[in-house]
């Protein structure tokens, strides 16, 4: 089925949907995104999509396109004209498309952003393997730039990390820097060591995911332990559980990290819970 997809003001078939090739998200990766899921037909935490989007946006000194209603109406018209049940929005803002290639950004007054959005649809996104059996994890170094917390298009690195875990037979990969583990490929990293849940802080080094935000707010409201702070691979690969949060993969059980086997090679009792808390309070509340 050709899709409806969304670019600058226009719905149009995916076919007819073109960018400049001038335009600075392809020639410097001078753009931002947000993946927000669908569940039943409904946004999951757009709220926190279009916070995080704000503040992305801010960061780089990037006109917004359009407002948060604008942004609402868009997605809501998007799931309606594809008919999508189950599946994500895919949104992604650029610098625009100036006359000519020039590293300094040209002027918002002449170049308006880019702004671009499609659907992607899926069987279920809560009935999963991933979900059922867990993933194996590599670790990989970090070597990605210092302003993580910014959701940039820049995603060669994560592209190339999820190619080695391939390579290595494997589902993904999590990345360490100075021996600590900072976050997965495109996904956010946790273990649980003696019913504590452990999540490296938010900074700059990680991206705040929207996920995160919600998983640590119910796991607190559920009375479990959560710390925030940094955490090592050798005590990762001795964790009694572990998982990633992401607006695709919501939680996802990880049994495997670095060739050393979690709880069995099984998903643990407190990710399962906490993937179907995530799961029924994200259903309920989503618009
Ligand atoms: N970290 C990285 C590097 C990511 O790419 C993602 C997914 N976009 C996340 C964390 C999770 O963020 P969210 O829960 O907002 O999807």
């Amino acid at each position: 089925m050709t899709r409806t997809v969304y670019l600058n003001g226009a719905y149009l078939p995916e076919t007819e949907a073109k960018v400049s090739i001038f335009d600075r998200g392809f020639l410097m990766a001078d753009g931002v995104y947000e993946v927000t899921s669908v569940l039943g037909g409904k946004l999951v935490d757009f709220a926190g999509h279009a916070r995080r989007l704000r503040r992305s946006l801010d960061a780089l000194d990037m006109p917004h396109p359009v407002d948060e209603a604008e942004l609402l109406a868009i997605h809501r018209e998007l799931v309606r004209r594809n008919a999508l049940g189950d599946g994500l929005i895919y949104l992604q803002v650029t610098r625009g498309a100036p006359e000519d290639r020039d590293f300094l950004f040209p002027d918002p007054e002449k170049t308006p952003p880019t702004l671009v959005l499609f659907t992607q649809a899926k069987a279920s996104l809560t009935e999963t393997a991933a979900a059922r059996d867990g993933i194996r994890v590599i670790a990989i170094d970090d070597i990605r730039w210092a302003r993580r917390d910014i959701k940039t298009v820049q995603l060669l690195y994560p592209s190339m990390g999820k190619m080695m875990a391939m390579a290595a037979g494997v589902d993904d990969a999590w990345m360490v820097e100075d021996g600590k583990v900072t976050e997965g490929t495109s996904s956010n990293a946790y273990i649980i060591k003696d019913g504590r849940i452990i999540t490296r802080a938010l900074s700059n080094d990680i991206l705040h995911g929207i996920t995160r935000a919600a998983v640590l707010r119910f796991a607190a409201e559920a009375q479990m332990q959560v710390e925030e702070r940094s955490f090592t691979l050798e005590e990762a690969r001795a964790a009694d559980e572990a998982f990633i949060t992401s607006a695709s993969t919501f939680v996802t059980p990880v049994v495997e990290i670095d060739g050393a086997v979690l709880g069995g090679g099984t998903p643990g009792p407190l990710v399962r819970r906490l993937r179907q808390i995530y799961i029924d309070e994200s259903r309920a509340a989503a618009i």
